[in-house]
């Protein structure tokens, strides 16, 4: 299997983050043409991952896409809720209750009696 930089030589080191692929600690991937690059330590040259050993890794990064898509589908959707909120009236005096009781955060404390 093959290791080295095809530009330079050098040794394209290992990674444990995919089990799938283990050569190179950084890695381009283009999901639409479904390529994989490892990125050379010394040169930053792309070496081409032959088609025989790219499947796998191919697999393995689309579905970490997929992932990383609906992280951050949920977080529009959060970020989207916020903009719309609103502090209520008295929410300075709630904060101070919430600490005089020793709550870390005022969601934790019982609201002050009416
Ligand atoms: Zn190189």
């Amino acid at each position: 299997m093959w290791h080295h930089c095809i530009v330079c030589s050098a040794d394209l080191g290992v990674s444990e983050e995919l089990e799938a692929f283990t050569i190179g600690n950084r890695l381009a991937f283009d999901a639409a043409k479904g390529r994989l690059w490892v990125v050379c330590p010394r040169c930053e040259r792309w070496n081409l991952v032959p088609v025989e050993q790219r499947w796998e890794a191919v697999e393995a990064l689309e579905g970490e896409l997929e992932r990383l898509a609906a992280a951050w589908r949920e977080a529009e959707e959060l970020a989207a809720i916020s903009d719309n909120l609103i502090l209520p009236k008295g929410w300075k005096a709630f904060k101070a209750y919430a600490k005089a009781a020793g709550a870390t955060a005022p969601d934790r404390a019982d609201p002050p009696a009416p």
